[in-house]
């Protein structure tokens, strides 16, 4: 029997198209199983969820076999009273949404895809938009069911907050892309929702003005976030006051009636500017959306994207450096990032760019999809730590070749 008949015999399995094998397994059982045998023959594999940003996740090396996480998937056990969920890692972020509202709470992930799948959104290290008020996404972890790449399962944290006994592994495995092991189950802690919501808007000609305030509007303490945004990514502006503006400042207030008029005066009195309010409604939720969904919207399959994390108080400088004049960047004010499109040939001008930037505290990352997305961090120094971490948990580098950290080899 070769080792596609064996994979066969543990799960359904569908050929992809690509020559590829789609494996779908059904619980952890066989998740394990189908490493031990990949293992076994030497078959490299790519974990996948819903796979929604996998254009923008850099040069993934195409492995003869397709993992598809999304049928280990199901809410294991709910406390509303505690605030605790604990679900299968294949579990869509939809669902979940879903059913903690029914409760008045949130897993405050904050991503436009309700099908990322929670293990996938957890282990691509992305931040949600209000991560200065709600912690950061990997911070949401309370407990996990983990699986190593040679399929031997293990338990880090557990269902109740304070739970850790030894090294927290749980932020090993989020923001390692799958490439040291796979989440099977993901404990989490929720957030009660936001008893109300006001976005606020505010027009500027050019980015350049914008960023100079940027600095002061994160500086109003409290504030869910702010930043700036090119304005057609808000088309639900329409014909409002700010229809002509090319950039929109923008702040999101989650709090109750009396919190929301006074962080509301409190920005007002620092920019000194008209600010536009979508409280609940139709409108709020609209543009709220598309706020979330601006990143993936702005940026193309062509060319690659940059980001780039600087101190707060370094933003305009960054900005000017970075965007060189241009309005072409999304801004996260309160955390210190900036997407923008790359308009530059590699790879010489962005290696010149994030020498540049380091002059201000700033850290640039390319995500190109061609040999460029090898260029993804720039030197990273704990190189040879993080190629141990690999070599031991991974020998023979069979899971997620190419993704994460492991593009830049
Ligand atoms: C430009 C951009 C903006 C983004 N903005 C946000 C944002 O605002 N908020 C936010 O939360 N996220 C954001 N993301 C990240 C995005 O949410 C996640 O990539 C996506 O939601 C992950 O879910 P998925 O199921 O689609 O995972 P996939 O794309 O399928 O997988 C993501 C990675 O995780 C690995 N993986 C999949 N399942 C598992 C598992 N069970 N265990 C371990 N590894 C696994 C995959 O191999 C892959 O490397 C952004 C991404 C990009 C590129």
């Amino acid at each position: 029997m070769d080792a596609f008949d064996t994979l066969s015999d543990i799960c359904e399995t569908r050929h992809a198209g690509d020559g590829r094998l789609r494996l779908s397994p059904a619980n952890a059982d066989q998740l394990s199983a189908v490493l031990s045998t990949a293992n076994r023959h030497h078959l490299p594999l790519s974990a996948e969820g819903a796979g929604c940003y996998r254009w923008m996740d850099g040069a993934r090396e195409h492995t003869p076999l397709l993992l598809d996480m999304r049928h280990i998937s199901g809410v294991l056990d709910y406390q509303p009273e505690d605030m605790t969920l604990t679900v299968l890692a294949g579990t869509p972020i939809g669902e979940i949404r879903q059913l903690v509202a029914e409760n008045g709470q949130e897993l405050a992930v904050d991503t436009d895809c309700p099908e990322s799948t929670i293990g996938g959104l957890f282990a691509s290290g992305w931040n949600g938009l209000r991560s200065r008020s709600l912690g950061l996404n990997r911070d949401k972890i309370i407990g996990m069911e983990a699986m190593l790449p040679d399929g031997s399962i293990f338990q880090s944290g557990g269902k109740v907050v304070k739970n850790v006994t030894g090294y927290d592994l749980t932020r090993l495995l989020a923001g390692a892309h799958g490439t040291l092991g796979l989440f099977t189950q993901l404990s989490v802690r929720l957030t009660p929702a936001p008893r109300q919501r006001r976005m606020l808007l505010w027009p500027y000609a050019h980015l350049q003005t914008a960023a100079q305030d940027m600095l002061k509007a994160s500086q109003v303490v409290q504030l869910a976030s702010c930043g700036t945004i090119p304005a057609s990514l808000i088309p639900t502006i329409g014909d409002s006051p700010l229809c002509d503006a090319e950039v929109l400042g923008w702040a999101i207030i989650d709090d109750g009636p009396l919190a929301i008029r006074e962080l509301t005066s409190r920005l007002f009195q620092a920019l000194g500017k008209t600010l536009i309010a979508l409280d609940d409604g139709e409108r709020l939720d609209a543009a709220w959306d598309e706020l979330l969904a601006a990143p993936r919207t702005f940026l193309n399959e062509q060319g690659g994207m940059i980001e780039i994390g600087y101190p707060p108080a370094a933003g305009a400088e960054v900005l000017e450096c970075a965007l060189e004049g241009t309005n072409d960047g999304i801004v996260y004010a309160d955390r210190g990032v900036t997407y923008s499109r790359c308009r530059m040939d590699y790879p010489e001008p962005i290696h010149q760019l994030r020498e540049k930037l380091q002059a201000f505290g700033a850290h640039l990352q390319f995500r190109g999809n061609g040999p460029e997305g090898l260029d993804y961090h720039g030197k990273i120094s704990a190189w040879p730590w993080l190629q141990k971490l690999k070599n031991e948990l991974d020998p023979q580098h069979i899971l997620n070749p190419g993704h994460g950290v492991f593009r830049a080899t």
